[in-house]
């Protein structure tokens, strides 16, 4: 039987090297290896004529050579240069270092060549093409497929190895979808669908494949998510809250009046706590929204009915800022808050371990610290997890283990719109904060290119003489955190001694000490520091209400949702502020982007935009949704074949045990397999 779990070592064409690279791409087991899927195809089969081609394209020709292969030298450099011909024009075709070229051609003989024409001053030249003699089908006279990401192995390499793979599983993989549902959806086959998407013999071909294979990946996220609604929520008991204490007890005590929003949402989760059920609650709400006093007040409701209560933090000086803010509101109500993060002394620690244990603390915030083994609460009642993505799963789980069934609520920074939310997150039940406190200034954002420079250094100048503060958020390096230290470092150099000397720049990165992180972060929250230049680690919902300049070098690379979570670091105070995004590059799509920062400060707006102009594949490919991670599906693309799934998936765990009815158990064994990767057990 064919094992897909098996080392990708063992596929032919892949030796110990191979492997290494291979593991970087994530790929490490051959169904690993035939689930990375082609970014897109070059068509290599349709010959044009050198007459038909168009400037700057990239074509198929099929020439006959009129010379050997020439070879001239720079200096190391080498270029090799042979002349073509057709029946409509002369060409000729050039290639930089290769040698070994020399002895490939013959006069007179007929070959395919593809790559990039250009026609300049009545000559047409093709650079770096690959061939084929005629009658061959190496590199030519079929669709290529072009793979995401490869690192150092060449897009050649990686299809080789693809083919071998294939071959390999081709005819022996396990349909995984029911007969029913492929011949009522009019899905291919999964052996055929393999094969074709990424070796399709036609670029329609590949359309048909790929709807087999998004359908069957949005099929089983969905089953997934309902069966662990089912599972985890629906059977099991949870506490009931008394509705003799009411959370309007505490919204009356905030120096403001709650938005519309922020009650509506405290409506839905305290009818949710006073019954019976395990709440499992996402709350969603843009940056600046007010989550935090909505967790607060669910906080009050949980200690008057006694019981503790644990808030999760990604970060120390979140933890620390929220350890303020609910000192500031609950003190004078003899709530007791304490603060558990790795910095603290070991005699406070021990101190608080102790005193939650037998029930002396109400209110536990911290942040992983939390998850240890030896913490242990005496009534565990509600556990709020702050900025979401952070924290898995598994996390949650295991902080929820720590009581007895308590309720959950989860704080998302990520809005994103409602149909998709209840789509994505279907094993929780959704609130959402859809307005701003009033009177909230919009951020100015302004798209910059780089000989802007020297206007935005006079701009950030006058505001910090002004008094102000500024982040200077570097640009994303890929290949490590080793890399990115190095570009903050440079980044703070020049900012110190060329551009702002006269001020205290500093930097923050996370592959610091989380200690030295907080004490960068503390100083500049005490104005002990003017310029503050960091990695995207500022991302979380740190205050620092003076900063009110927010610089963002290489926007371009960033996600929309991100750019939109760095922005809200700033506009948290009484000042106008700013957000520069500085970019590079002229394609459409870049200015497209940059222009929907510069249009809107709505992250509901701005998340969905991010769907419709990221390309397939990247857009859950990063981390920063904190949203399952599809491997072909595209949510924008796909919302189609979303809906179809949902339907279908409704419909089977409408059923009583409908997965376990014998015509589902093919995909009861694949939900399995999914449940196990979110880290939830399984059925
Ligand atoms: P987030 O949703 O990003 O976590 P916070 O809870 O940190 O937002 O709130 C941002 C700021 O808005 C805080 O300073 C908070 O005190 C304030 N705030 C929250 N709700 C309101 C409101 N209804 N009216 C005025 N200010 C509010
Ligand atoms: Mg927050």
């Amino acid at each position: 039987m064919l094992d897909l779990k098996k080392d990708v070592k063992y596929v032919k064409g892949v030796g110990p090297n191979r492997v290494i690279l291979l593991n970087k791409l994530g790929i490490y087991t051959l169904g690993d290896l035939i689930t990375y899927y082609p970014r897109t195809y070059e068509d290599r089969s349709k010959p044009k004529t050198l007459f038909e081609c168009m400037d700057g394209e990239e074509a198929l020709i099929d020439v006959i050579a009129t010379s050997k292969i020439i070879e001239t030298r720079f200096g190391k450099k080498t270029m090799q240069k042979i002349m073509l011909r057709d029946s409509t024009a002369q060409a000729e075709a050039v290639w930089f270092n290769q040698s070994y070229l020399k002895s490939k051609f013959t006069i007179g003989k007929r070959y395919r060549m593809y790559g990039k024409l250009e026609k300049k001053f009545g000559r047409i030249q093709i650079a770096n093409p690959v061939f084929d003699e005629y009658g061959m089908t190496t590199n030519t006279g079929k669709i290529i497929p072009i793979y995401p990401l490869t690192y150092s192995l060449s897009q050649n390499i990686i299809r080789k190895i693809m083919e071998n793979a294939i071959k390999e599983v081709y005819g022996n993989l396990e349909e995984t979808l029911p007969e029913y549902i492929l011949k009522r959806e009019n899905l291919l086959n999964i052996n055929e669908a393999t094969k074709l998407i990424h070796f399709p013999k036609e670029l329609k071909n590949f359309e048909i494949a790929r709807k087999r294979l998004v359908f069957e990946e949005l099929l089983i996220t969905q089953l997934a998510l309902l069966a662990l609604k089912q599972n985890e929520i629906l059977k099991i008991k949870g506490i009931e809250f008394s509705s003799k204490y009411k959370i309007n007890e505490m919204v009356q005590r905030f120096p403001f009046e709650l938005t519309n929003a922020q009650k509506r949402v405290l409506q839905e989760i305290e009818k949710d706590m006073e019954t019976s059920k395990m709440m499992n609650r996402l709350l969603q709400g843009d940056v600046g929204s007010g989550k935090t006093a909505v967790a607060m007040c669910c906080a009050y409701k949980a200690v008057k009915c006694g019981y503790q209560v644990a808030i999760m933090a990604p970060t120390a000086i979140l933890a620390t800022q929220h350890m303020e803010n609910f000192q500031k509101m609950l003190q004078e109500l003899q709530i007791k808050c304490e603060l558990l993060i790795s910095g603290i002394t070991k005699k406070k620690k021990t101190d608080i371990l102790e005193r939650l244990k037998n029930g002396d603390i109400d209110i536990l915030i911290g942040t992983h610290a939390i998850l240890e083994d030896n913490v242990e609460f005496k009534n565990l009642g509600l556990v709020v997890t702050d900025e979401q993505h952070r924290f898995g799963v598994r996390q949650r789980n295991k902080i929820v283990k720590k009581g007895q069934n308590p309720d959950v609520l989860v704080m998302s920074a990520t809005p994103i719109p409602r149909t998709l939310a209840l789509i994505l997150y279907g094993d929780l039940d959704i609130s959402i904060i859809d307005e701003l406190p009033p009177n909230r200034k919009k951020i100015e954002t302004f798209a910059v290119t780089k000989n802007m420079q020297e206007r935005i250094d006079r701009f950030i100048e006058k505001q910090i003489n002004q008094g102000r503060q500024a982040y200077i958020v570097c640009p994303l390096v890929e290949e490590s955190e080793e890399n990115d230290l190095k570009s903050v470092i440079e980044l703070c150099e020049k900012y110190q001694k060329e551009i702002f000397p006269q001020y205290r720049v500093s930097y923050l990165h996370g592959k610091m000490k989380q200690k030295d992180k907080d004490d960068i972060m503390l100083k500049f929250k005490n104005h002990e520091i003017d310029i503050l230049i960091s990695t995207t680690v500022i991302e979380v919902g740190v205050d620092v209400p003076n900063a009110n300049i927010m610089v963002i070098e290489d926007a371009q690379r960033f996600g929309l949702a991100q750019l939109h979570q760095l922005r809200g670091r700033v506009g948290r105070g009484e000042y106008q502020s700013y957000c520069i995004l500085k970019y590079e590059g002229k394609g459409e799509n870049i200015r497209k982007r940059m222009k929907v920062m510069c249009d809107t400060n709505d992250g509901f707006i701005i998340s969905g935009k991010d769907l419709e102009l990221r390309g397939s594949g990247d857009f859950f490919g990063t981390m920063q949704h904190g949203l399952p991670e599809f491997k072909i599906a595209n949510l924008f693309e796909d919302m189609g074949i979303l809906k179809q799934a949902q339907a279908i998936a409704q419909n089977i765990m409408g059923k009583e045990n409908g997965l376990f009815l014998q015509e589902n158990l093919k995909l009861k064994k694949v939900v399995n397999e999914k449940l196990n990767q979110l880290g939830s057990g399984t059925l």
